[in-house]
C-alpha cells in the first residue's frame, strides 16, 4: 500500500514478510533503541530475522523536538508498517519558504506537499522526534521477532568466526551473529576496532523550542517550512504534532561544549544573538517558555564502518550536520539496506555486511558532504549572501528543488 493510502488508515498493518530463508545463523544484536536500532530491528523482523536491541537509558523521556522525514524517509516508514500510527501526528507542509534573516525579505518558496508526492511517490513530512520514536517503539513492542531490553548498555564487544558477545555495563553479556552499533553520535562501540575518533566540537551550536502553532507571529504560514538565513546563524520552523506545534530550531556559532542533547538554556542568552533580528523572526523567537541546545559535533568520516562481525549504524556511522535534515532518514535507509544483505547472504555474515558498507557509504558520504555545504551557504555574509540571493530570487522554485531529486527519490529496493 503506498504512502498515501497508509496514511488514511487508523492503525498500521502487518507489513509483508518474508520467512527467515536465508538470515544469518542466530540473532541479531542491536545496541541502542533510537531512530536507527528500532528502524533495523523492524526492518531484519520483515525479513524474518530476530534481533534482540540493548537500549542504555532506563526509560525514554526527554526526545527531542523536530524532525523532517522527506520522501526518502517516508516510504520506509511506509514499508515498517509504521506509517499509518504516526501520520495523525505529523504535518505534511505545502512549501519551504526561504526567508533572508537580515531584511526579513522572502527570498523563495519551494514546492513540497502535493509536488513532492507526485515526484517521488510519498510524502514529505514533519513529526515531533518523541512522536517517531513512539511510533517506531509501538510497533517494535508488537514484534514477537523483537526483543528490547532497557538500561542495557552495551560497553564493549567480542567475536569469534561463529559468533558475537556483547558486554552489558551490568555484567551480563548477549550472544548473537551480528552486533550492530546503532547506539549514536558519541558511540560507545565505534572504539579502537573501527580507528575512529571521538567526535570533537564544531564551534555550532543547535538551541530547539516547541510552542502552540497559536503563538506563530501573524504573517508566517503554518503549514510551511520556514528558513531564515543570517550570517553565521540560520533558524528553522516547521508544524509538528499535527500542525497544532511548531517546532523552531536555531543554529548559531556558539562556543557551548556539551554530550549533552537537552542542556537547558538560560533566560536571556539567545537574546544577545536574536536582538538584532527582522521584527516578525524576534517575535518568533521570544515566544518559547523554554530552549534547550546541544553542541553540533564534529567528526571527520569514520574510516571503517564494519570489523568482522560487528556494523555501525545511523549516527555512529555517519553523523550529519542537521542543514539537510536527513540525519534520521539516512539512519532509516541504513536499516532497510542492512536487513535486505543480510537476509541475501545467508550465514555469510561478513560477506553481508561488507555489502552493506559497500552499499552505504557513498550514500551517506555524499549526504554528508551535502549537508555541510548547505551550512556554508545558509550562513553566509557580504557579497556571497547577496550572491546567494539573487540565485533564490530569479531561478524556478521547481528547479532548485529539482537539484535534491537524488536525496528524496532514494528507494530500498
Ligand atoms: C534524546 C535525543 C534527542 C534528540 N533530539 C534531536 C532533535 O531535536 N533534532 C534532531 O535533528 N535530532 C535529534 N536527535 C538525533 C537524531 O535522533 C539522530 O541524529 C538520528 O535519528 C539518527 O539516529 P540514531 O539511531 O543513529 O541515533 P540516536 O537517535 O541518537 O540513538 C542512539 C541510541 O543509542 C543509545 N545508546 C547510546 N550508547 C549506547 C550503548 N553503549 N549501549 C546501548 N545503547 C546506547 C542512546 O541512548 C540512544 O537511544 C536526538 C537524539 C537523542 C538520543
Amino acid at each position: 500500500m503506498p504512502v498515501a493510502a497508509a496514511a488514511k488508515a487508523s492503525t498500521d498493518r502487518d507489513t509483508a514478510r518474508e520467512p527467515a530463508r536465508n538470515g544469518p545463523d542466530g540473532p541479531v544484536v542491536i545496541a541502542g533503541a533510537g531512530i536507527g536500532g528500532l528502524a533495523c530491528a523492524l526492518a531484519l523482523a520483515r525479513r524474518g530475522i530476530p534481533s534482540h536491541i540493548s537500549e542504555r537509558r532506563e526509560v525514554f523521556a526527554e526526545e527531542g523536538a523536530g524532525i523532517q522525514l522527506g520522501p526518502n524517509g517516508t516510504r520506509i516508514l511506509d514499508a515498517l508498517g509504521v506509517a499509518g500510527s504516526l501520520q495523525p501526528q505529523t504535518a505534511a507542509p505545502d512549501a519551504l519558504v526561504v526567508m533572508d534573516g537580515v531584511s526579513g525579505r522572502r527570498l523563495a518558496r519551494l514546492p513540497l506537499g502535493d509536488w513532492m508526492r507526485t515526484r517521488h511517490g510519498a510524502p514529505y513530512w514533519t513529526a515531533h522526534r518523541a512522536d517517531l520514536h513512539a511510533a517506531l517503539l509501538k510497533r517494535v513492542r508488537s514484534e514477537p521477532l523483537i526483543r528490547l531490553s532497557m538500561a542495557s548498555g552495551i560497553v564493549s564487544a567480542g567475536q569469534t568466526d561463529r559468533e558475537v558477545t556483547a558486554h552489558l555495563a551490568s555484567g551480563a553479556t548477549l550472544e548473537g551473529a551480528v552486533l550492530v552499533a546503532a547506539d549514536g553520535i558519541r558511540s560507545t562501540l565505534r572504539g579502537p576496532a573501527f580507528t575512529a575518533d571521538r567526535p570533537g566540537f564544531s564551534g555550532k551550536s543547535a538551541a530547539r523550542a516547541v510552542i502552540p502553532a497559536a503563538l506563530l507571529p501573524e504573517g508566517l504560514e503554518r503549514n510551511v517550512v520556514h528558513i531564515w538565513l543570517r550570517p553565521n546563524a540560520h533558524v528553522v520552523h516547521y508544524p509538528v504534532r499535527a500542525a497544532q506545534e511548531i517546532a523552531i530550531i536555531v543554529v548559531l556559532e556558539d562556543q557551548h561544549l556539551s554530550e549533552d542533547w537537552g542542556a537547558p538554556v538560560l533566560p536571556g542568552w539567545l537574546h544577545q544573538y536574536t536582538s538584532e533580528y527582522p521584527p516578525r523572526l524576534a517575535e518568533l523567537m521570544g515566544r518559547p517558555e523554554w530552549w534547550r541546545k546541544w553542541a553540533l559535533p564534529a567528526l571527520p568520516p569514520v574510516p571503517r564502518w564494519v570489523s568482522g562481525r560487528v556494523a555501525l549504524l545511523g549516527d555512529a556511522a555517519h553523523p550529519t550536520f542537521p542543514f539537510l535534515a536527513q540525519g534520521a532518514v539516512l539512519a532509516l535507509e541504513d536499516g532497510m539496506v542492512l536487513a535486505r544483505c543480510l537476509a541475501s547472504h545467508g550465514k555469510d555474515v561478513r560477506q553481508a555486511l561488507t555489502r552493506y558498507e559497500t552499499e552505504r557509504r557513498p550514500r551517506a558520504r555524499a549526504v554528508v558532504a551535502q549537508a555541510e555545504k548547505n551550512g556554508r551557504i545558509y550562513h553566509l555574509d557580504g557579497l556571497m549572501a547577496r550572491a546567494r540571493n539573487t540565485v533564490l530570487t530569479t531561478l524556478p522554485p521547481e528547479t532548485l528543488m529539482k537539484r535534491y531529486d537524488w536525496v528524496y527519490g532514494w528507494k530500498a529496493e
